[in-house]
């Protein structure tokens, strides 16, 4: 009986330190702008901050996860991520979104990611809709390794889900221009490049083709239940002409 007393309450404490790790991290975080060095595959940050746990159309793909801080990015980072949430809540009123890993609070490694070093990496899970026809969320947890196992075939579909593309290609876009507004661009998208045909023909993905990178070669990983995205600053000229 005293064992499983002890086992009840080191559940409840656990599942606190789950729920309130980040919220207390935020509280409590300096207001010293971060500081990124290095690419996004051997890159550090200095003064990382954390995404919020939620919002009113967003979520983390794992409350235990960001409990750990694998979900810091750079502050203008986290600034545009915000202000796109607040648009695409007007936008796709109807529409919750997932944002999967990002990086430590002081960059550097990320292990199994070869990438998000330096604060400028996000991973988002795709916003779905389920069979009834109705704007879902993709569920992520521990069995699916938070979202991240989920397999889509080539239409980008499961027996219970269709990828939202109108809705991903409204968020692409909306990241663009908010973090336009930082003094970013999203330099490179990588999704599974199936989906680009399927992307590229909402209203919104018209809008985004050529203004940032959607490399077609095979990463090691598949992109499907999620679309990967790096920032860069505006003053590169790279993608502009495209
Ligand atoms: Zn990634």
């Amino acid at each position: 009986m005293r064992k499983l007393r002890w086992f009840i309450l080191l559940l409840l404490l656990f599942l606190l330190a789950v729920r309130y790790t980040n919220d207390v991290f935020i509280y409590f975080e300096n207001s010293r702008p971060s500081e990124s060095s290095g690419p996004i595959n051997n890159g550090r940050l200095v003064n990382g901050k954390r995404i919020p746990l939620k919002g009113k159309n967003f979520e983390a793909c794992s409350w235990f996860l960001a409990a750990l801080g694998r979900n810091s990015v750079h502050h203008k980072v986290r600034n545009c991520l915000h202000e796109a949430y607040i648009e695409l809540e007007s936008i796709r009123p109807d529409a919750r979104f997932k944002y999967g890993e990002t990086g430590w609070p002081c960059g550097g490694n990320f292990w199994p990611h070869k990438t998000h070093q330096n604060g400028f990496s996000v991973d988002f899970m795709v916003p779905v809709i389920n069979a009834g026809g109705k704007t879902d969320e993709l569920p992520c947890h521990f069995f699916n390794r938070w979202g991240y196992a989920v397999e889509f075939d080539n239409k980008g579909k499961t027996k219970e889900y269709s990828i939202d593309f109108d809705a991903t290609a409204a968020h692409l876009y909306l990241l663009d221009q908010r973090a336009r507004k930082q003094g970013l661009r999203i330099g490179r998208v990588i999704f599974d490049k199936d989906f680009h045909p399927m992307l590229f023909s909402t209203e919104y993905g018209k809008k985004i083709r050529g203004k940032m990178d959607f490399p077609v070669w095979k990463p090691i990983v598949r992109h499907d239940e999620h679309y990967h995205v790096d920032f860069e600053p505006l003053v590169s000229t790279k993608h502009e002409n495209k």
